[in-house]
């Protein structure tokens, strides 16, 4: 009997403010359908979270491709994952800079290339032999972002540096997706502008196998976001997959890893998990966070705004 195909997105976890929470809400839903159109015609969950995160890197709400945010020297540098359960295939891209989707490069790497992992001027050229067209830098920088990054490095000259990364309202707009398909299989995606004023050259957590995506059909997929450092030390995508294998119910599970990131670095962030019976879990411990939850039944989405029980927002 073919399973019942399911589709998660997240457009990232932190302080949404409400002027922005439609824009978001908006995103989501639209990543979600477009997903689930896949899907529901019989598409693989690759080519639904594909489809999906495409949508929210077109969406300049987002922190990924178009209106991300800008390193320390005023450029887009772009880093994305997707990761198919099935096979344990993968493909991740980091430090791109010319690439309008980078999740398309990432999949050609995952179809195409004997590597897994492609970044910068190798990466574009990769993509760029496999069909994917460049663009210049300064196509995918916003002015809005340009402010961003003024107001960014005005607060860490006047002593805030820390705070720019360490802050749980600090924006945190990266786009994530998982999905089961009609065959039973699992996969992930994740895709980023990183975090706002980073060093250039500066990989986080999202495009790192095990840390910001993972799937494998036997345990879990997971999308992570959040301060990307603290995910990177503790494998966090890998942790939950593996408590998933474990036993765990996702749902628990995606409780539980946002309670051992907090616990043991202080981190804040969210995940969106699940496993090939179609169970899920998100949790954030970010006051906010951009979700929906796609099935033949209905979509639910929202911004998920308690946090994860027991557990308080931090202050
Ligand atoms: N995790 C991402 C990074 O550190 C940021 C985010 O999730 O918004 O690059």
């Amino acid at each position: 009997m073919p399973s019942q195909p399911i589709l998660l997105v997240h457009g990232g976890a932190w302080a949404i403010p409400d002027d922005m929470v439609e824009a978001h809400l908006h995103g989501v839903r639209n990543a979600a359908e477009a997903g689930w159109r896949v899907l529901e015609c019989g598409g693989s969950a690759l080519d639904a979270i594909e489809a999906a995160v495409l949508v929210m890197e077109d969406d300049e709400t987002f922190d990924a491709g178009c209106g991300s945010f800008l390193t320390r020297d005023g450029r887009v540098q772009l880093d994305a994952l997707m990761m198919d359960g099935r096979t344990l295939r993968a493909g991740g891209v980091g430090c791109v800079e010319h690439i309008r989707n980078p999740i398309l490069a990432a999949r050609k790497i995952l179809e195409e290339s004997p590597h897994v992992y492609l970044v910068a001027q190798g990466a574009e050229a990769f993509a760029q032999e496999h069909g994917i067209e460049l663009c210049s830098n300064a196509e995918l920088v916003l002015p809005r972002e340009i402010e961003r990054l003024k107001q960014a490095q005005e607060k860490e000259s006047s002593g805030e540096k820390h705070a720019i990364f360490a802050s749980p309202a600090v924006s945190h707009d990266t786009v994530g997706a998982v999905a089961r398909d009609r065959d039973g299989s699992i996969a992930a995606a994740t895709s980023t502008g990183g975090t706002l004023n980073k060093t250039p050259g500066r990989v986080g957590d999202s495009s790192l196998l095990g840390c910001g995506c993972y799937a494998d059909n036997e345990s879990a997929a997971c999308s992570t976001t959040g301060w990307g450092e603290p995910m990177m030390k503790l494998v966090l995508a890998k942790w939950a997959a593996d408590q998933v294998l474990a036993g765990g119910d996702p749902a628990r599970v995606a409780s539980d890893a946002i309670h051992y990131l907090h616990r043991r670095l202080h981190g804040h962030g969210g995940l969106i998990l699940l496993d090939a019976k179609g169970r899920f879990g998100l949790a954030h411990n970010t006051p906010r966070m951009a979700w929906a939850v796609r099935t033949a039944e209905k979509q639910d989405h929202g911004i998920k705004i308690e946090s994860t029980p027991a557990l308080q927002p931090l202050p």
